[in-house]
């Protein structure tokens, strides 16, 4: 240990260092309480031995001043003093020290404080060992070791901060077992949870860089973030990841898939943060992992968005032409009509992304609109989202008979809104 020896008589001062050194100890003298703290300041000690009599600061106020600078970092301090009356005894504790030693120091009673306090420091590590550990442990999720969704959170809030100041692409790979409650019933929790791991594991190696974030969303659910990777690169990670599940071979006699474990992966990537929330970004990979689902699983399904991608919103109500306008611009641009010819000339001339299309307008309206746009062959294709006040089953019907892709019900929900738009917006 590094000792700090703090004594102005030079005899008191050359016999203790020799004592702690005979106990194998490193000892630093300091002659004054004055020059202690400022040693104290340039280099690290683990105990210090001080002497209460000084001229200029005593061993008291030298404490008191050492405990404050210190502040949470604890040093134990040992008083070497002739006082030992219960006053001072008192007033040293107070001032914040730990023991106590009679002057004169014999060497043993010496070697035996510090032993005791040696052992005090080294719980007092152990302890700070534990919470460290805690902290990781607390990151991470128990069966499979990879970052529990809190830490995802986090550190990826940290990433998309990142890819918007550098105007880097980001991507985001959801990813859900095939199946997997089938594979629970048949094989039992145990071997269920065993899965998990090895699918965990399969995942980790699959990502490279330092930056890339693999963790635990959920259930059998697994999230992957990939700064700085644009689609091509997230589709090849996403790829790599389905056939390593594959090529780990863990049998699923019960699954209507693959007779093996296979997992539904959804990628999306960001090439223009701004503008875009995080959160969004998320919950688009979530859409594109349900649409593996849907498609068959143990497959990926991948989706760039770009804020330069454009919507076409027709309303004969200026109010929700508003309202629109002002959710959807920060994700892509808007482009507006008030009636239904104007709609129909725009959709040829600007060819959107999407529309976004009133049911009810005064000329042509919604329904008819469509027809017209599914017969001819340069607007047939565009996605078709009906705005409806209130959807029922006769409206769906005639939407889908005209070729609509799905509705948009008023009074909207931002989130929903979202979440459809990132659906048909491809
Ligand atoms: P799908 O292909 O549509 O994803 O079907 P699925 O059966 O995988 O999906 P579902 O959401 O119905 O079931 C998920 C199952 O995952 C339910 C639950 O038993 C299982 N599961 C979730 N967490 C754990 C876990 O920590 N350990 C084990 N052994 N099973 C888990
Ligand atoms: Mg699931
Ligand atoms: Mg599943
Ligand atoms: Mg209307």
């Amino acid at each position: 240990m590094q000792i700090l020896l703090v004594e102005d008589s030079a005899t008191i001062r050359h016999t203790m260092s020799s004592y702690i050194r005979d106990a194998g100890h490193e000892p630093s003298a300091a002659q004054s309480g004055e020059e202690a703290l400022q040693m104290l300041e340039h280099s690290a000690f683990d105990l210090i031995i001080m002497d209460v009599e000084m001229p200029g600061l005593d061993g008291f106020e030298t404490t008191r001043l050492m405990r404050e600078w210190l502040g949470d970092r604890w040093i134990p301090i040992i008083f070497a003093t002739g006082k030992t009356d219960e006053k001072s005894v008192e007033e040293g504790i107070e001032a914040g020290g730990d023991d106590y030693l009679n002057k004169p120091v014999s060497s043993i009673i010496l070697k035996a404080k510090i032993r005791a306090m040696e052992r005090i420091i080294d719980m007092r590590n152990q302890l700070n060992e534990m919470y460290d550990e805690l902290e990781r442990l607390s990151q991470r999720d128990g069966l499979t070791k990879l970052y529990n969704r809190r830490t995802f959170n986090e550190l990826s809030k940290q990433q998309w901060a990142v890819a918007k100041r550098t105007h880097s692409p980001i991507s985001v790979i959801m990813l859900d077992i095939d199946h997997f409650k089938l594979f629970n019933d048949h094989y039992g929790h145990q071997m269920g949870d065993t899965c998990l791991q090895q699918v965990a594991e399969a995942l980790q190696k699959s990502v490279r860089r330092p930056t890339d974030i693999v963790a635990r969303y959920g259930g059998e659910e697994f999230i992957v973030l990939l700064p700085d990777t644009d689609i091509s690169g997230a589709r090849q990670v996403g790829e790599n990841i389905r056939q390593s599940i594959v090529d780990l071979q863990i049998p699923h006699d019960k699954s209507t898939t693959e007779k093996v474990v296979t997992a539904s992966i959804g990628v999306a990537t960001c090439t223009h943060t701004t503008g875009r929330s995080f959160d969004n970004l998320i919950e688009q990979s979530d859409n594109l992992l349900y649409r593996s689902k849907k498609e068959g699983r143990n497959r990926i399904s991948y989706q760039e968005t770009d804020s330069q991608k454009t919507i076409l919103v027709a309303d004969d109500d200026a109010e929700t032409l508003n309202l629109l306008t002002s959710q959807l611009s920060s994700h892509c641009n808007i482009v507006t009509a008030d009636n239904g010819s104007d709609c129909i000339a725009l959709a040829k001339s600007i060819s959107p992304d999407l529309l976004l299309l009133d049911i009810e307008m005064p000329d042509i309206d919604g329904l008819e609109v469509c027809r017209q746009l599914r017969s001819q062959p340069e607007t047939r294709s565009i996605p078709i989202l009906l705005i409806a006040e209130q959807e029922n089953a006769e409206l769906e019907a005639t939407g889908k008979e005209v070729g609509a892709n799905d509705y948009l019900e008023k009074p909207f929900d931002e989130r929903n809104l979202i979440a459809k738009i990132n659906r048909y917006m491809i």
